[in-house]
């Protein structure tokens, strides 16, 4: 099954697994575990890996991971470059910090702060116009899984998140499936639903251009786990996880990285 997922198009995608350490960790605290995270030598699958501290933590561990290939992200951005908005943090000064990645719409971002489909879009025009990569995540409620509309939930969220964006805008992109019912739960979506999940976005993807489609990379999020990682890997067209939970251990996390390749 692993060996599907780089011969799907006969595309070989590099999975990618970042942890989202969401509103944890002092200054001290995520320089111990980016050391940790990034002192673990094993990445038996080559994937890239990334993690997202607080803001107040990104410059710390950029320079904690300086030298090793791990992979720095915002948890989120505004999407203007300057100006009288208090409290909220720019593309530059994310990129000045260290990150290469951002992470766009979580649903912890659209269910408590607000982020509307369209702030997400103008926030994605940010990230392409000053070269970070966003990892642009959507997904269903319990409520919305239920009554049958996961797939058209994900096309609206797609479709208006991507609002005005080429192939060649995109070509960076990673999007994260998290089924929002599977966030911090405990629960996590099956790797069939995930699986079909992703197939259906990947399907969506080829009005852009098959190529597109087929090179871009989906990651699953959602109660990623030591014990549920490898069936979900499996999965063809799942190319790498976002995890929240587990990426504030560094053991569970370097053991999610080395996913038995099934
Ligand atoms: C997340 O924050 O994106 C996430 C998937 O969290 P958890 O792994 O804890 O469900």
């Amino acid at each position: 099954m692993g060996l599907a997922r780089f011969e799907v198009n006969m595309t070989k995608r590099v999975p990618f697994i970042s942890g989202n350490w969401k509103m944890h960790n002092t200054i001290a605290e995520s320089i111990v575990l980016a050391a940790a995270i990034s002192g673990g030598k094993a990445n038996k699958n080559n994937a890239e890996v990334c993690i997202a501290p607080s803001y107040t933590s990104l410059a710390a561990v950029k320079q904690t991971v300086k030298g090793t290939k791990v992979l720095v992200a915002a948890q989120d951005m505004h999407y203007e470059e300057k100006g009288a908005f208090t409290g909220a943090i720019s593309p530059s000064q994310i990129k000045d910090a260290g990150a290469t990645h951002v992470i766009l719409g979580h649903s912890e971002r659209r269910a408590i702060f607000g982020d509307t489909d369209a702030i997400i879009n103008k926030k994605l025009a940010a990230a392409f116009k000053h070269n970070l990569i966003p990892v642009f995540c959507i997904g269903e409620t319990l409520e919305q899984r239920e009554a049958g509309e996961t797939i058209s939930v994900l096309e609206s969220q797609l479709e208006n998140g991507l609002k005005g964006f080429s192939a060649e805008d995109m070509k960076s992109m990673i999007i994260a499936y998290e089924p929002v019912w599977a966030i911090g739960t405990g629960k996590t979506a099956t790797p069939q639903q995930a699986q079909e999940a992703h197939a259906a976005v990947r399907k969506f993807l080829t009005k852009y251009s098959a190529d597109f489609a087929a090179k871009i990379r989906i990651v699953y999020g959602g109660s990623v786990k030591t014990d549920n990682v490898d069936d979900i890997m499996a999965q063809p067209d799942v190319d790498g996880a976002l995890v929240g939970g587990q990426s504030l251990n560094a053991e569970q996390f370097i053991r999610i990285i080395n996913y038995e390749n099934k």
